[in-house]
Formats: C-alpha cells, sequence, structure tokens
C-alpha cells in the first residue's frame, strides 16, 4: 500500500476521532436563555454605558477586520504566488541554501514579514482600546509586550520549523505520519508548559493574600470536590482595566488565576461566583477536552497538508516542487490561514456551550443567581463588551455567550427553568 493511501486512511480515522469525541465531550444542549429575559436584561442596563460599549466595538471594528483580511492577503500572496518561495531563499543565501537554514530563518522571515505588514493595524487597535480606558499600556509597555510576544513566537516557530523540516528531509515518504504524531504531541505539551513557561513572561503571579477570600474561594473549591493547586493573581492592571479570571494547565500545573483588577473592582461575592465559574471548567475537564481536540485536530491538519500536497496546480502557483521542503513554507501559511478562517466560528461555537455549561456549574455551586447576574453586569461594563452583539459577529467570533444571554439565563435557572 502507498503513503498516500495510508494518508488517506489515517486522515478519515482521525476525523472520525475527532467527530466522536466532539459528540461524546462538548455540551450540545445549553441551559435556556430566553430571548425575552435577555431583553429584559438589556433593557435595565445604564442606556448611555450601552451605547457607548457599542461605540467602542464600532470604532474597533475597521482595525480588526482590516487585520484579518491583511492577515488573509499576506498569506495568500506569500503563498499563491513565488513571492514567499523567494524570500525563504534569500533567507537561507548566507548559510548556503543549507535546508535548515532554509527551515528555521526563511520560516521566521515570511512571519516577521507577515507580522510587520499587520503592525500598523494593531497600532490602531491600541489607540482605541488607550482611548476608551481599558489599556492603561504606554507605547513603551505595549511595544514591550510586542516584543515578548516575537520572541516567545520565535522560540516555538522555530522548534517547530527545524522539527517539521527534519522530518520531510529524512521521511520523506511518511513525514506525514511522524509529523501528526510531533503536533499532537506538541499540543499537549504545550497544555502543561505554557501556563508556567510562557504565562509568567508577561505577567507576575502571586498567590492571593491570607484572608476571608481566599479562605472562601479554597471552601468553595473542597465543597466542589475540585483539588485546586493554588489562587493566583495576576498583575493585569499594569496593562488593562479589564477584568478577568482563568484557569489553565493541566494536572500538577492547575491553577486558578484571578486579575489584580477583579479584587479592585468587583466584589468579594462576585469574585467568589467567576471562581465558581473557573471551577466548573476544572470539574468538567474543559482544558483536557480542549487539549484533546487541539492535539487531534493539529494531526488531522499535518496529514490534511500531506494529501494537499499533491496538487500539483498549488505547488506550481507557489513555484515549489513539493510541499514538504523549506520553500513552500509561504504556501504552508496560505493553506493554514485559510483553514483557520473557516474553523474559526467552529471553535468559538464549541467554546461558547462549554461556557455556558461553566455558568450553570457557577449558579449550582454559590445557588446565587442574583450576584451572579451582577458579577456578569460588572464584566460587561469594566471590559466595555457589547451586551447584545450583532448576531452574526456574535456566532462567527464570540468565545464566549453574550452578556445579556448570560443574564438571561440566570433569571431562567432562578425560575428553576433549566
Ligand atoms: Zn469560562
Amino acid at each position: 500500500m502507498s503513503p498516500r493511501l495510508w494518508a488517506a486512511g489515517a486522515f478519515v480515522v482521525l476525523l472520525v476521532a475527532l467527530i466522536g469525541f466532539a459528540a461524546a465531550t462538548v455540551p450540545w444542549h445549553r441551559a435556556p436563555a430566553p430571548r425575552a429575559d435577555q431583553l429584559a436584561a438589556l433593557g435595565q442596563l445604564p442606556a448611555d454605558q450601552v451605547a457607548r460599549a457599542r461605540a467602542f466595538h464600532a470604532e474597533l471594528r475597521p482595525a480588526s477586520y482590516g487585520g484579518m483580511f491583511l492577515g488573509l492577503l499576506v498569506a495568500l500572496a506569500l503563498g499563491l504566488t513565488p513571492l514567499g518561495a523567494r524570500l525563504i531563499e534569500l533567507a537561507g543565501r548566507p548559510f548556503g541554501d543549507h535546508w535548515l537554514a532554509r527551515a528555521v530563518l526563511g520560516g521566521l522571515a515570511v512571519a516577521l514579514v507577515a507580522e510587520l505588514i499587520s503592525l500598523p493595524l494593531a497600532a490602531w487597535r491600541h489607540t482605541v482600546v488607550v482611548r476608551y480606558g481599558i489599556s492603561t499600556q504606554t507605547w513603551g509597555g505595549w511595544s514591550a509586550d510586542l516584543l515578548k510576544s516575537f520572541g516567545v513566537g520565535a522560540v516555538l516557530g522555530a522548534i517547530v520549523l527545524a522539527g517539521f523540516f527534519t522530518v520531510t528531509h529524512f521521511a520523506p515518504r511518511w513525514w506525514w505520519a511522524f509529523g501528526a504524531a510531533g503536533a499532537a504531541g506538541l499540543v499537549v505539551l504545550l497544555s502543561f508548559v505554557l501556563p508556567v513557561v510562557v504565562e509568567p513572561v508577561f505577567n507576575r503571579f502571586t498567590p492571593m493574600a491570607d484572608g476571608p477570600l481566599r479562605t472562601e474561594l479554597l471552601a468553595l473549591a473542597a465543597r466542589d470536590g475540585v483539588p485546586v493547586r493554588d489562587v493566583l493573581v495576576a498583575d493585569a492592571s499594569r496593562r488593562t482595566r479589564a477584568v478577568n479570571a482563568y484557569v489553565s494547565g493541566l494536572g500538577p500545573t492547575r491553577r486558578i488565576v484571578v486579575y489584580d483588577t477583579m479584587l479592585t473592582e468587583a466584589t468579594p461575592g462576585e469574585v467568589v461566583s467567576v471562581a465558581a465559574h473557573e471551577l466548573g471548567h476544572a470539574k468538567d475537564r474543559d482544558v483536557l477536552t480542549g487539549t484533546v481536540l487541539g492535539a487531534l485536530g493539529a494531526a488531522i491538519a499535518v496529514v490534511a497538508l500531506y494529501l494537499l500536497g499533491s496538487w500539483q496546480w498549488l505547488l506550481r502557483l507557489a513555484g515549489v516542487d513539493s510541499i514538504a521542503e523549506p520553500r513552500a513554507i509561504g504556501l504552508l501559511l496560505a493553506v493554514t490561514t485559510v483553514a483557520g478562517l473557516i474553523a474559526g466560528p467552529a471553535q468559538s461555537f464549541v467554546s461558547r456551550r462549554v461556557e455556558a455549561r461553566a455558568d450553570t456549574h457557577a449558579l449550582t455551586l454559590t445557588g446565587d443567581a442574583a450576584t451572579f447576574e451582577a458579577m456578569q453586569r460588572r464584566l460587561g461594563t469594566v471590559n466595555l463588551s457589547d451586551p447584545d452583539p450583532p448576531a452574526w459577529e456574535h456566532a462567527m467570533f464570540a468565545s464566549h455567550p453574550s452578556t445579556v444571554q448570560r443574564m438571561a439565563a440566570a433569571r431562567a435557572w432562578a425560575r428553576g427553568d433549566r
């Protein structure tokens, strides 16, 4: 049997595994959040605040969509014309056109070009979030964060590029099998490593100070039966006024992180409500589910790239002989950018369902729908989120249910409508 036939078989098996795993783990049923309750909640929010949030998002839209469009355009220009291949040849020239130099330096050059072209739009976005008082960062702080994320991206990118093209170089017929296993393994590894290695590059984390709140949060976790290693406070205030909390890491690296802004902006009851939502993620193993879905998705992507590599028309456009050579990095960027845009809405949908389940968990654990609703109102107000965004935008991009959906879910829950 030829490698191509094996790859086609592996593609089908992995796809079935992804669909099966998603079917079994994604909470397809959503607790009710009747539209009538949503509209009632919307009517009770201060009108000037709603107007301000909508003005904020209207001002962000051109930069956001412009950035997305420009990113796609650059990827297509580098991948569907010989431009990308030229750039990679140039980057490898000082090193005698060695394949490893082309892979790592060429790949980083392609990524840098894409980043630099979209930089003005990112700067434009920054001016808007500063003007609306969400970001507290000066241009110096903003640039420092940008350089740090370039640095982290360059290290990770170099590892991935060197690993991937070493495999394609030494196993030209079976690279898709090693590549798929490697990509899946990398996703799992990053789930463990990112929270402990990369997050501290951007924020300082300190254990929450002893006191009634910490005691209450740990008691809440104990009552929920969720082992929590620690409750950490992130110094987010040096960057933003936005409030947030999240749970990250798996097993021994799992922790609940609360932004310091949350402690100054919200009441202790609201912090408990947010923590109860985060415990829901831990209890339902949402990080693990996301990791497995991501690992399967990454493996499928590698096999799909291999299969796509037999499409001569595509290779001719990019001016390359094979999709597995370093000169095809621009083509890989184009294909993955398009695939990412197509997969985005499905990922957002799954994320919203998972978030709605964590909301229900918070309501059940605290039994306090009123504080939950107050917390949602607070999150929406401080973060200047559109409480009831346009339906298409919500469907395409929203990772969480909207503020009015979450408030409506709390009202339905309080009525016993579950
Ligand atoms: Zn959540």
